[in-house]
């Protein structure tokens, strides 16, 4: 006879997990569906390279994971996971110009020289920044930093290309868009700041990797899970509600499509509506790199090994250029690059003398167009030598990304355009926008506020909804 369960999660990426884990702490009994062969949605990693090299095939870097209520909640860095803190947090490298972007706010005037006054007022503005990263990722429930979201919340609503006009300099203008432009928007769009406002100020608290690769952090996820009595299934796709137990609560860490498919008819007509206007937006091209040394970056090397995060952007133009050709459905030909060399400060990730970094690039919605040409000759450009010390490369189109994961809608990496109506409502406009509406029934992926991320914020929000009301 099969178990009773009170809840099962649909999906076992660092959402669904988070649900699960919050509703196993609270004595639930929990299982949770995999339909992948391994757990962990966005945050995978695998050893494609080769055994004991471990590459992250999605996220790499953590500047929401690391300060996630979700994640202090459950106490991951007491199931194993451990963080690895580069100094810089984001190394923005034009044509000759890099600036390290640190944790320490005193080094802003060296860095950005006449606009670092203007850095701090507008990107580190608070003086508690994981505090009001808690409001931020907790929207639109009432924040507590009530001060710091009201000068937060009219920025974030600006476009880039309004924010940018801030800065004397071209430089700073185009870090601050390279930032906000993680969001994949076109930078003359209302909403395109919020990213750049939330990930920039995070810049000070750190962008971070797990240490062993991200899978490091849906492990301990998976840890609390199990170690609280859950059940984790792997390769079973759901697909049809006779899958499903009758009387458990049911929490969707998947598209919309799925809920859609899977609850159907069964849904109330409002959040019906809202699944159905939903909107997703464009793809990444990823290229994974096996190396045998690091990148051989051209200007201040002592600054691009003390961080795990490149953004590779001639200028403001550039990024605006590339956003814009991607919003059109055009394959931007030389494309702004945002990467990483994880092994810089996680040398656990692989042997000696073996070292790993990724660069991607973003493309239209559903590309299956191979980018690693032009990846590769943006950091040639940066790092003269770069292509004689690759000995192996791993390309993953947006095609490819859709197939690999079922959220991944035509490659967008975050299951829902970052719009300026999706910031506000994502899927509905409610303080748990999770619930469907169905009692018992959840969507509590990133399709969801606060959005894209491995942060656990729209599990945890579904299970303490459920939790709250009881059943
Ligand atoms: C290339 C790339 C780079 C990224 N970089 C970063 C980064 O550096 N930092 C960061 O914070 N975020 C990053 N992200 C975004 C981040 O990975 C996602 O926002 C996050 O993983 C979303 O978590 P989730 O739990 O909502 O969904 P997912 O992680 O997508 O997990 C959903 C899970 O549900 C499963 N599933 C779906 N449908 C079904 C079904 N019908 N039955 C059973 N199982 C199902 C899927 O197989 C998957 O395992 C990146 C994403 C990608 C793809």
């Amino acid at each position: 006879m099969r178990d009773v369960f009170d809840a099962v999660v649909v999906g076992s990426g660092p959402n669904g997990l988070t649900a699960a884990a919050t509703l196993a702490v609270a004595g639930r009994r929990v299982l949770v569906l995999e339909a992948a062969e391994t757990i962990g949605g966005g945050a995978r990693t695998d050893e494609a390279f080769g055994t004991g090299i471990h590459r992250d095939v999605c996220s790499a870097v953590h500047p929401t994971g690391f300060v996630s209520p979700a994640f202090a909640d459950l106490d991951l860095t007491g199931h194993g996971l451990r963080w690895c803190m580069p100094d810089v947090s984001i190394a923005h490298v034009a044509d000759g110009d890099v600036i390290a972007v640190r944790r320490e706010k005193h080094s802003l005037a060296e860095e950005f020289g006449v606009d670092a006054t203007r850095w701090e007022r507008l990107v580190a503005p608070s003086t508690q920044p994981a505090a009001l990263a808690d409001d931020i990722l907790a929207m639109p429930a009432i924040p507590r930093r009530t001060l710091d979201m009201a000068r937060f919340s009219p920025a974030a609503l600006a476009p880039v290309d309004v924010l940018a006009k801030a800065f004397r300099t071209d430089r700073a203008a185009a870090a601050f868009a390279a930032i906000a432009a993680h969001a994949i928007r076109p930078l003359s769009t209302l909403g395109s700041s919020a990213a750049g406002l939330l990930l920039g100020m995070l810049t000070e608290t750190g962008w971070p990797v797990a240490e062993g690769g991200s899978q490091a952090i849906v492990d301990a996820l998976a840890a609390v899970v199990v170690g609280h009595g859950g059940r984790i299934e792997t390769g079973v796709e759901v697909t049809e509600r006779a899958q499903l137990p009758a009387d458990a609560d049911l929490f969707f860490d998947t598209s919309p499509a799925v809920v859609q498919r899977v609850i159907g008819d069964a849904l109330p007509r409002r959040y019906a509506r809202a699944l159905r206007r939903f909107d997703y937006g464009p793809g990444v091209c990823k290229v994974d790199f096996l190396l045998s040394e690091p990148i051989p970056w051209a200007h201040r090397p002592d600054v691009m090994a003390a961080t795990a995060t490149f953004h590779l952007a001639d200028d403001l133009a550039h990024i605006r250029t590339t956003e814009a050709d991607v919003a059109a459905g055009r394959v931007p030909r030389r494309p702004w690059v945002l990467g990483g060399e994880p092994t810089r400060v996680d040398p656990t990730r692989a042997p000696a003398g073996t070292h790993l970094a990724w660069a991607y690039c973003h493309v239209p919605a559903g590309c299956d167009v191979d980018m690693s040409a032009a990846v590769i000759a943006a950091i040639e450009r940066r790092a003269p030598g770069f292509s004689d010390i690759v000995d192996g490369t791993i390309v993953t189109t947006a095609a490819d990304f859709a197939v690999h994961n079922s959220n991944d809608i035509a490659g967008d990496i975050n299951c829902g355009a970052a719009s300026l109506r999706q910031l506000l409502v994502r899927p509905i406009l409610s303080p748990t926008p999770q619930f469907t509406g169905l009692p018992g029934v959840y969507l509590c992926s990133s399709a969801t506020a606060p959005g894209g991320g491995v942060h656990g914020m729209s599990g945890r929000r579904a299970a303490v909804h459920a939790l709250h009301v009881g059943r």
